[in-house]
């Protein structure tokens, strides 16, 4: 969904009065996610005003049965799409949208392998126990560091970026004596959000090699002894719905595959990730089936008009796996209510949390939805915006919801659709510490990643007086 301009309508289109603003959007939520007899919302089987008493606001709660059943569903999908092709299938599950060790833990044990494009999330992979051979390490400017340090750990494989990095590459694996799998990155000339693909001669953007210069790179590659070329490498975009953007990807991209086999096998074909979720109840993303059937289709179709073995799929869906197994809980602060004209007034919803936890809605124009969790409320839906504490009037956490109109200081607000790109983006801007992750499963729940205290962030202030004094901000 994009950006809706708010100055110049202040309720956009998509955004139905809800006849319920106490119902819980299945698409939105976690399945676990339900209302109990006093009607406080549970997640994982755990009231949201217990999760407040023992770790306080803001709060992120990811559902660990959602995040692995997601998984599993997403991997059985890929790889039956593909077995209907005589081919295989692996799912990486790309880290940068939530990474932790635990996190880590339950997508391999659910059999996915796992994508990392830095020294630190390759670190925190490897941390979780994960197999190196099973890990995909990608990114645009790789250090010779990180290139060292993946071929060291075993990675698996390697998304070369650019000529520089593949020559930067080479002189490790040959001073090495090592041998390195790599991927060649693409950029298809296809950039795909949500409802839209935009395709073009080639992309304007930083990623991969045009489909002209890959050739190239490739032929380099398979005349040094220690990298084995293994496929080319291609991601769209992120939170795209439907399969025509992907479909047009992926028949530019095996068309420069078939060419490729002229020089060797080629048995990879990694697709990236980029397949969305719902935000809001206007939110209608593609079921994954629907998505995995329509892309192993174009690439055997295009297979079978060229002539050519249908290769085995790799997919990298980050968002897609935690996205809706995250829930955010705050606690509202003060409310305000703005005189729009035309009897219209919006209700500003200020809670303890911001674009520090979510900078989503600020960066991208993102849509999110929202709860009084602790409570239901009969009065009637109110227009809101959820805003944060940061000192900055774009610091929107949801942009437009319809609200319960009592909606009051002291009351839980919870934000569906968090798991992905909230912790793994978020900041310490206006010092505020970085909330804990807790993980909830069968009625208990635990934390995976503790929260910030005042003293870990005056821990890296070098000039600061000896730390451990303060006593705030400590559990
Ligand atoms: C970000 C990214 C992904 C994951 O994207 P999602 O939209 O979270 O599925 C996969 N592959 C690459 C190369 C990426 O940069």
């Amino acid at each position: 969904m994009s950006a809706v301009s708010s100055a110049s309508q202040p309720v956009p289109r998509w955004l139905a009065v809800p006849s319920d603003p106490n119902g819980l959007v299945p698409a939105v939520w976690p399945e676990s996610a339900v209302r109990d007899e006093h009607g406080v919302l549970e997640i994982g089987g755990v009231a949201v005003t217990e999760l407040r008493e023992r770790f306080g606001t803001p709060l992120y709660v990811l559902d660990e049965d959602a995040v692995r059943q997601t998984a599993r569903r997403t991997l059985d999908a890929f790889r039956a799409a593909a077995a209907l092709r005589g081919a295989q299938a692996r799912v990486y599950y790309a880290g940068k949208a939530f990474l932790s060790t635990e996190v880590v833990r339950w997508v391999t044990e659910e059999g996915l392998a796992v994508d990392v494009c830095s020294v630190g999330e390759l670190a925190v992979a490897l941390a979780a126990g994960a197999d190196p051979a099973r890990l995909g390490f990608h990114g645009n400017n790789k250090s010779e560091a990180e290139l060292e340090r993946a071929v060291e750990a075993g990675v698996g494989s390697i998304v070369i970026d650019s000529f520089i990095e593949l020559e930067r590459l080479a002189a490790i694996v040959e001073r090495r004596g090592a041998t390195q799998a790599v991927l060649v990155r693409v950029n298809s000339g296809v950039h795909a959000e949500t409802h839209d693909f935009l395709a073009t001669a080639h992309e304007d953007q930083k990623f991969g090699f045009t489909l002209t210069d890959a050739g190239a790179a490739v032929a380099r590659i398979r005349e040094v002894p220690g990298l084995r070329f293994v496929g080319l490498h291609c991601h769209i975009g992120s939170q795209i719905f439907g399969t025509a953007g992907f479909e047009e990807s992926a028949a530019r991209v095996v068309e420069l595959h078939a060419e490729l086999l002229a020089g060797g096998e080629i048995p990879v074909l990694n697709l990236g990730g980029g397949f969305g979720i719902a935000y809001t109840a206007a939110d209608d993303p593609t079921p994954i089936e629907h998505l995995a059937t329509g892309i192993a289709d174009a690439v055997a179709r295009e297979c079978a008009v060229r002539g050519i073995p249908m290769p085995n799929l790799a997919f990298e869906p980050g968002r897609a796996i935690v996205g809706r197994a995250g829930v955010t809980l705050y606690q509202v602060g003060t409310t305000k209510p703005v005189a729009l004209g035309d009897d219209l007034t919006r209700l500003y919803v200020s809670v303890d949390g911001g674009m520090s936890d979510n900078p989503r809605t600020a960066l991208y124009g993102a849509q999110y939805s929202a709860r009084i969790a602790s409570r239901t409320s009969d009065a009637v839906p109110q227009l809101s915006r959820v805003v944060g504490k940061h000192c900055e009037s774009g610091d929107i956490v949801v942009d437009h919801e319809y609200l319960p109109a009592d909606i009051a200081p002291g009351d839980l607000l919870a934000v569906p659709a968090t798991g992905a790109y909230c912790f793994s983006l978020s900041s310490n801007y206006n010092w505020m510490p970085r909330p804990p992750v807790v993980a909830v499963r069968q009625g208990s729940a635990r934390v995976i990643v503790r929260g910030e205290t005042i003293d870990d962030l005056l821990a890296r202030d070098a000039a600061a007086p000896a730390q451990g004094t303060t006593g705030e901000g400590n559990e």
